[in-house]
């Protein structure tokens, strides 16, 4: 079958030749039916080197991927050929006290996963090709009726991970509170429908680019804020001076760290999302009283299927541009260039 490798650090990835899989005991073989191009894909291919994480290239790249059940290993219950499926993406070891309540991306025995802090597409084999391995039947989720693959396999990270990140902050977003989503591209302009779907927030989205301001406003923002000298200024007027009971950074750069800590209200949030590397110098009097900072990464298997029942249910709905497997490389092209609107969804 055709897959799309990263051969090595700092290199573009190549479609290439490789053997169908076949499920061991426990596992699943998915037919791919789409796979997520991800901004920390860039990052993969751009800047990490040896040591960045605890593995390495060669590998399947796709860590955001949706198909059908093409075959299961001995003992798996519960799945049925042909039954379209969406991949929970981190793999953690599958026993300690994280991963038995499926957040995974927290795994405390990296060890004893099938790759330290990976999954498929990070370190392992993913969707970007026909057909995935999945080392454990446990990552497999059943799509709810009304979803397809397409739309399934950006949920699963896209979608994931600023639905963990809003989530935990549902708390501090009670109606007359107000939330600042920070870049909307592939995961902000969900994290604005999530937003807008599961709080009765006010929704202000912050971007440097006119068209992703756009998006924001089509995904249901109630004003857009144009980053710059004056952005933090303008966010505190539309709170009458208070500040943003919750402001999610799915950038993570100085600029946005600075602007964040800048309109966050005292007890509010300040979630780090983005994994721009970044830094926000915290002192005493530096942020608003009781302002909690907390990077997140990714969700937890449970919350999963409450996204995919959002996006089942049509009350989120990622952006996508879909290309085929040898397209993809244009895909990521768009996305360095900042010319891919939402999500970039490789369709095998
Ligand atoms: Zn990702
Ligand atoms: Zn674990």
């Amino acid at each position: 079958m055709r897959a799309l490798r990263l051969m090595d650090w700092k290199s573009e990835p190549e479609l290439v030749e490789v053997a169908q899989p076949t499920p061991g005991p426990g596992q699943v073989v998915v037919r791919i039916g789409a796979a997520g191009a991800c901004h920390s894909d860039l990052h993969l291919m751009d800047e990490f080197e040896s040591g960045s994480v605890p593995w390495n290239p060669p590998f399947t790249l796709g860590h955001e991927n949706a198909g059908w059940v093409h075959a299961l290993g001995d003992g798996v219950t519960g799945l049925r050929v042909g039954e379209p499926v969406a991949v929970y993406g981190p793999w953690g070891c599958g026993t300690c006290a994280r991963c038995r309540v499926g957040m995974d991306p927290y795994c405390e025995n990296p060890a004893g996963a099938p790759v330290p802090g990976g999954g498929g597409g990070l370190g392992l084999d993913g969707g970007m090709a026909e057909y995935e391995l999945v080392p454990d039947a446990r990552h497999v989720v059943p799509l709810p009726e009304g979803l397809d693959p397409v739309q399934a396999a950006p949920l699963t990270d896209a979608g994931l991970t600023p639905y963990h990140a809003v989530r935990r902050s549902w708390p501090k977003l009670p109606p007359g509170s107000t939330a600042v989503v920070i870049g909307v591209g592939g995961l902000g302009h969900v994290g604005v429908q999530i937003l807008k779907a599961t709080t009765a927030a006010r929704v202000i989205a912050v971007d440097n680019r006119a068209e992703a301001l756009r998006l924001a406003t089509e995904c249901g923002a109630d004003r857009t804020v144009a980053s710059g000298p004056s952005a933090a200024e303008e966010i505190r007027d539309a709170t009458g001076g208070r500040g943003a009971d919750v402001v999610l950074d799915f950038v993570g750069a100085d600029a946005t760290l600075t602007l964040g800590a800048a309109v966050a209200r005292t007890v509010g949030d300040l979630t780090i999302v983005g994994i721009g590397g970044g830094t926000l110098p915290v002192s005493f009097f530096s942020v608003p009283y009781e302002v909690s900072i907390a990077t997140t990464y990714w969700g937890s298997r449970p919350e999963l299927v409450e996204v995919l029942d959002l996006g089942a249910r049509g009350l989120i709905r990622p952006k996508t541009t879909t290309f085929a497997l040898d397209e993809a490389t244009d895909a990521y092209r768009q996305m360095r260039e900042g010319t891919l609107e939402g999500r970039a969804v490789i369709v095998p």
